[in-house]
């Protein structure tokens, strides 16, 4: 017999005592956050379970969960955006998760029966200090407006965050307003829709435009940057919560959940639970300047902090994923690509 041929008699002949164990955790995750590392380092210190990461970008590792099939190791995918855990969801991916402690910590509306959310993301408007009045610019509804013609910056609508964006609208106002609103806000567009929210930011900042859509972390990012010029641009730009008044900034989630097949069950439980944990939820919100969805939980993120409060969108992640599809049609339809 072949070596080769050898060890793998004796990994099948030793795997199901490891998995009766329970002493590792298969991790596939799209995030990719260099301070993860010391949120899965505290639950190996606490639990004793070791973590084995798999990291890539979510379609790939969709994909090879899909061909892993039923013999996949991957124990727990994470993820961010709703709409692509929801697709997770619809292949059939995930298992339902009962769990008290999940129920107790997550807000309703920010978990389903087999995903979760463990920190939110807000998507706000950022304009320039020294050509726009912040009066005039209080809702998503305003980048529509005759004020705002050749002001607006954004990154292609195809983009979850956009779709994600659209899709609250969709779900406030009905199809017909939210693509209005698309249509108009394109038409206001000072540049065609390019490159991520950054550079946006870096448009507002340089006067290509007045006002971009963005998601607050890419803010606080360059706010925290070593790099003086990053803090220089940040200094240039201020932040608007929008729809205050109504429904509150729409957010999009990063999350995840156990998979219908994971080996290594007990485990996958242990560390979804340890990740609505207090400790857990100030890594995992902090290494990328996102907020906890455990409302009791304080983040320590002076930069994040410093944007003040606000009100959040309540509407349920579920129903964010449900109009994606939709809203990817709208984008298309008034041509912002
Ligand atoms: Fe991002």
């Amino acid at each position: 017999m072949k070596l080769t041929a050898i060890s793998l008699l004796l990994a099948a002949l030793v795997s199901p005592a490891i998995h009766a164990a329970d002493k590792e955790l298969n991790l596939y995750s799209a995030r990719h956050y260099q301070t993860d590392e010391a949120l899965y380092a505290n639950f190996t210190k606490q639990t004793g379970i070791k973590i084995n990461r798999i990291e890539a970008k979510e379609d790939e590792l969709l994909e090879r969960i899909k061909n892993e099939g039923i013999h996949s190791p991957a124990d727990v995918f994470l993820t961010v955006d709703a709409a692509r855990l929801a697709k997770a969801d619809e292949l059939g991916l995930f298992a339902s998760v009962k769990s008290k402690v999940l129920e107790a910590r997550i807000p309703a509306h920010l978990r389903t029966n087999d995903w979760f959310a463990f920190s939110t993301r807000a998507r706000t408007l950022i304009y320039n200090k020294s050509t726009v009045k912040p009066e005039d610019l209080r809702n998503y509804e305003d980048l529509a407006g005759p004020k705002f013609k050749d002001q607006v910056c954004s990154r292609s609508g195809s983009h979850p965050y956009n779709l994600s964006l659209l899709s609250s609208l969709i779900a406030h106002h009905g199809e017909q307003k939210a693509e209005a609103w698309a249509r108009a806000v394109f038409a206001n567009f000072a540049r065609p829709a390019k490159g991520g929210d950054t550079d946006q930011i870096k448009a507002v900042a340089a006067g290509e435009c007045g006002v971009a859509i963005s998601n607050t972390y890419y803010l606080v990012r360059l706010m925290r940057s070593d790099k003086p010029e990053d803090r220089a641009i940040a200094e240039k730009v201020g932040v608007i919560w929008p729809n205050q008044q109504s429904q509150g900034v729409h957010i999009n989630i990063s999350g995840g959940g156990m998979l219908k097949t994971a080996p290594n069950k007990e485990a996958a439980v242990k560390f979804l639970e340890y990740l609505a944990s207090d400790e857990a939820q100030i890594y995992f919100a902090d290494g990328n300047n996102e907020t906890p969805v455990v409302p009791t939980v304080k983040t320590n993120n002076t930069a994040l902090n410093a944007l003040g409060k606000y009100k959040a969108d309540a509407l349920p992640i579920g129903t964010l994923a449900k109009n994606a599809t939709l809203a990817q049609k709208i984008y298309d339809r008034v041509g912002w690509r």
